[in-house]
């Protein structure tokens, strides 16, 4: 009996001993991100040299020679590009303007195109505005109400989650398929309000797409910040409004050769078991791409420099993957998964910090319930760094087919949500609205928490 005591006190003190060397490196990992971290310099040097540099362009291939410097500067044992194809949608120039009211003059108002969609030829495309705040309201309406029009999508991003990425899960489908929408009834362009929580009048652009299956013609979409879409609002219920589209931007036909950057520290007791960690290196091509995801792409490669500073050997392979293409197609996190598949690859779980570099608050998982009881056992030891949310099922689009092709457990960083689509894919995502507290703190929650599933598993 004294003998089984005994023995359960000694489990006992290990366990408290274990706890106590968890919360030493939590402490040490947040020291040496706090004091020393190269994050935001990094995001300087990206912001400022780089630019903004939506897949395919000269910005994206300068983007993967900046990343690989980066990863060898951090300290990484292995740097590699991992080769893909992506797509090139350019911009050009563009231009809208309204008029409100029979008599009144056509008015420039600030508009974006949307990412994907095809311009108006470079010639201006002029109709009569049909106002409508949803699909429903749309395929009701007579077919001639709508031919040869340009139908004005006016859903406004709801404002009662507090999780704002929720109203933006709940409205995006009207950037994403408005058009073929309105083009099966004949419309001829479409203009949205934009997917903001602006209180302002920046545009965001934004991913969309053609759908074959709805119809065969690909009208043009632009979007409005949300002052004009009042506007637009005002005058559409008052009478007759006419819009004059003028747009260059289309989907270059050929694929150009890009990559993943890829930097690892290789594990010593499970090398063969990865732990991915990423962000995504293309970004819109308005404003620097700094919050989308310029935050998370540095945060990432601040986790291979922290650990070796640290002299952190890991258990389990770390690997900082900064993908291309999220944007407009998520050709790299496609490449990255089949990769794995065919060098049969053994992920261990694989995360993604592509929420804004604002302050961290959570850790959101995608994998079993039994694993994420087993990883939420660990939250008192992030409390005293204002981790506190492990509720949200949040992964990212890069790792999404690593969950699809290959069942690996996701994470996902979850940092406040507040500011963040005030400002994602405008001309206002720049290196001087990311602050650099804020950004250091998420990577030193994923540090943390990496640290901990390297040691413990999962
Ligand atoms: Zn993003």
């Amino acid at each position: 009996m004294k003998f089984r005591l005994a023995f359960f006190f000694c489990i006992l003190l290990t366990v408290k001993i274990a706890a106590q060397e968890d919360s030493l490196m939590f402490r040490k990992i947040s020291d040496e991100i706090l004091l020393h971290g190269q994050c935001y310099n990094n995001l300087r040097v990206l912001c400022k040299t780089v630019g903004n540099r939506i897949s395919g362009s000269p910005a994206a291939a300068k983007a993967v020679i900046w990343g690989e410097q980066a990863m060898r500067a951090a300290g990484a044992d292995n740097v590699w590009l991992q080769p893909v194809d992506v797509p090139y949608w350019y911009r050009g120039k563009e231009s809208l303007a309204l008029k409100f009211g029979a008599k009144a003059n056509y008015k420039q108002v600030v508009a974006l195109s949307l990412g994907n969609s095809e311009g108006t030829g470079g010639k201006p495309l002029e109709a009569e505005v049909v106002m409508v705040h949803s699909f429903d309201e749309l395929k009701a309406m007579p077919d001639n109400a709508v031919k040869g029009k340009i139908v004005f999508f006016n859903y406004r991003f709801r404002q009662d989650f507090v999780f704002t990425f929720e109203g933006y899960g709940d409205g995006v489908k009207y950037r994403w398929a408005s058009p073929s929408i309105a083009a099966a009834k004949g419309a001829i362009g479409v203009i949205i309000r934009s997917m903001s929580t602006g209180e302002d009048d920046y545009p965001h652009t934004g991913g969309m797409h053609y759908m074959d299956s709805v119809s065969k013609i690909k009208i043009p979409e632009m979007a409005l910040g949300n002052y004009t879409a009042d506007t637009l609002e005002r005058y559409c219920l008052k009478g007759v409004v006419k819009a004059k589209m003028q747009s260059e931007c289309y989907n270059k036909p050929d694929k150009v050769h890009s990559y993943n950057v890829i930097g690892e520290i290789k594990g010593t007791e499970l090398p063969e078991k990865i732990i991915t960690v990423g962000g995504h290196l293309d970004s819109w091509d308005v404003g620097e791409g700094a919050q989308d995801d310029g935050a998370g792409c540095v945060q990432s490669i601040e986790i291979l420099r922290a650990f070796k500073a640290l002299g952190i050997k890991p258990k389990c392979t770390i690997r900082a993957v900064l993908f291309m293409n999220e944007e407009n197609g998520c050709k790299g996190g496609e490449a990255y998964a089949d990769s794995a598949i065919s060098k049969k690859e053994n992920h261990l779980i694989a995360i993604e910090t592509d929420a804004g570099g604002f302050t961290p608050r959570g850790i959101g998982f995608v994998m079993s319930d039994e694993q994420k009881d087993r990883l939420k056992k660990y939250k008192n030891l992030f409390l005293p760094y204002g981790i506190y949310e492990f509720n949200h099922d949040e992964g990212g689009s890069d790792i999404g087919p690593m969950k699809a092709k290959l069942n690996v457990p996701l994470a996902g960083l979850v940092p406040d949500s507040q500011r963040y689509f005030d400002i994602h894919h405008t001309r206002n995502d720049v290196f001087e609205n990311v602050n650099h507290r804020e950004l250091k703190l998420g990577s030193v929650a994923l540090a943390q928490f990496i640290w901990l599933v390297s040691k413990y598993g999962l």
